[in-house]
């Protein structure tokens, strides 16, 4: 077996703000997601801070950037690669 390298198709979405939400998939053109894990939702948009401190909430991209920064919202079977 040799090692897959990541697929860079594949993109973090938050599907809440709760623990183990946020999904590793695909957008779809109608604009939901469809996680590793089978998971079919519509993704909420990330907060980013914009402007001088202390700033303002604002809506970001609907994707995260690279990796979750908080494991502990990423869900477990997409966090492993999803189904085998
Ligand atoms: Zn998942």
């Amino acid at each position: 077996m040799t090692t897959k390298p990541p697929d860079s198709s594949l993109v973090w979405y938050l599907r809440s703000l709760g623990d183990h939400d946020t999904h590793q998939g695909r957008i779809r053109v109608d604009g939901t997601v469809l996680a590793c894990c089978g998971l079919r939702f519509t993704p909420r948009p990330t907060l980013r801070i914009a402007g001088p401190p202390p700033g303002a909430l604002v809506a970001g991209p609907r994707a995260l950037r690279g990796s979750p920064p908080d494991l502990e919202q990423v869900c477990h079977e997409c966090q492993h690669g999803g189904a085998r």
